[in-house]
């Protein structure tokens, strides 16, 4: 049923997790919310980053480069926008040595910035535990259900394993992603909220 109103919604912002890099001029600050980092190999294939399908994907057939990047969580300091974080894996560094000696990331204040500050310069992060007892953190997201709607990958089409080592694997069926990802009324239908992801 549509539901209707005499008056703007106060709320325009869409649904879903915006996603940032770190930007040029000043550092980008915010505490973790999820517990580990999730990352992925992804293509630039038919004009958007498109993750790696692995088995039968078209880009690598193609021999498209592929670079692996990391995602996380963040409550961004100051605005309080709950964001996804991404960068590579070289930047990535600090994080996946504080998971090695900790057992979560969440409630770490992370700061990212690029010393050169210029577009696409390398990115230096630090990591620092803070005192929690005044701050409340939201719930993470589900990291992989929020990339999916980023990429714009049909929820029908996705099905997620976890491997022995509590890896999630995202795999697709390509015949179903391709079939609906070419179709305008269900490229972009896919919904976070009606289909629960096995994790
Ligand atoms: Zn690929």
């Amino acid at each position: 049923m549509p539901s209707f109103s005499n008056s703007i919604p106060n709320e325009t912002k869409r649904h879903g997790y915006d996603l940032r890099r770190t930007p040029p001029d000043k550092p980008l600050k915010g505490i973790i919310t999820c517990e580990k980092l999730i990352g992925c190999y992804t293509h630039w294939w038919n004009g958007r980053t498109s993750p790696c399908e692995d088995e039968g994907c078209k880009a690598c057939e193609s021999n498209t480069p592929s670079r692996w990047h990391c995602y996380l969580s963040l409550l961004e300091s100051g605005t309080h926008d709950h964001i996804i974080f991404e960068c590579t894996a070289k930047a990535a560094l600090p994080i996946t040595e504080y998971q090695l000696d900790n057992p979560t990331l969440r409630g770490v204040l992370l700061t990212a910035w690029r010393p050169k500050r210029r577009r696409n310069a390398r990115v230096e992060i630090l990591l620092k535990p803070i005192d929690l007892s005044s701050i409340k953190i939201p719930p993470a997201p589900d990291l992989i259900q929020a990339m999916s709607v980023i990429w714009q990958l049909p929820g029908a089409a996705l099905e997620t394993k976890k491997n022995e080592r509590s890896m999630t694997r995202m795999t697709t069926d390509p015949d179903i992603l391709q079939a609906q990802r070419f179709n305008p009324a269900d490229g972009n239908g896919q919904s976070t909220n009606k289909r629960k992801v096995k994790t």
